[in-house]
């Protein structure tokens, strides 16, 4: 695997911070980002700011085990999250949570985003299950999502938020974006009281698409029942 190097790191994580601040994905000082630079060591963000307004001194290079390699501020506790998923993922080059509020709705609930509602989400998403309850930035939190590495994109975490990854950064954010997309179309379809998936036929052919599209996980949501 090629990594980004620590310059194209720290550039991307500031830039998504400011994505999701502006964009309402964390509120106050929420939500946390990390890209890997090496096959052990990655950047990630500081505990206790607001990650629209990141600078570069801020942020932390850490090795996958938890050590600070660089940098004088305190990384997220919710870092053990991150750290896991890379030691789970050695394909994956980066992670982003936050607690966007249509997704944090269907989290609050523990329901799962795992229904076949539109095209490409059930090409490049797939279904978004939901991750057990566990306290923040605990030794739990990072048990929790272990299970479902390398199955699926992301996933919902009980009473908490949203997590995603993909092989950079910026994917990852992409994917973010994707699940509070799917979550806010979900919505609707209830409040509307529309549900309409995808026929299972359809479903098939949609799944052949992944290979081609460089998707290598997201499980297969739910079709229509008829
Ligand atoms: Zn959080």
């Amino acid at each position: 695997m090629t990594w980004l190097t620590d310059e194209q790191a720290i550039r991307d994580i500031l830039e998504i911070g400011r994505r999701m601040y502006a964009r309402g994905f964390a509120a106050g000082n929420d939500g946390n980002i990390s890209a890997r630079v090496g096959d052990c060591e990655i950047w990630t963000t500081p505990s206790g700011v607001s990650k629209g307004f990141m600078t570069e001194d801020m942020l932390v290079k850490l090795s996958l085990d938890g050590n600070v390699l660089k940098g004088s501020w305190k990384p997220s506790s919710e870092v053990k999250m991150h750290l896991r998923l890379y030691r789970e993922m050695p394909d994956c080059g980066g992670v982003v949570h936050a607690h966007p509020p249509v997704s944090a709705a269907f989290a609050a609930a523990g329901v799962p985003l795992d229904q076949a509602y539109l095209q490409e989400s059930v090409v490049l998403l797939g279904e978004i299950p939901v991750a057990p309850y566990a306290m923040p930035g605990s030794e739990e939190l990072a048990e929790s999502v272990a299970p479902f590495c390398g199955k699926v994109n992301g996933l919902l975490l009980e009473h908490h938020g949203a997590v995603a990854w993909a092989a950079d950064p910026i994917h990852a954010w992409y994917r973010l974006e994707s699940i509070e997309y799917n979550a806010t179309v979900a919505m609707y379809s209830r409040t509307m009281g529309f549900h309409r998936p995808l026929t299972e036929e359809q479903i098939d052919g949609l799944l052949t698409l992944r290979p081609a599209w460089g998707v290598t996980a997201g499980g297969r949501p739910k079709g229509r029942e008829e």
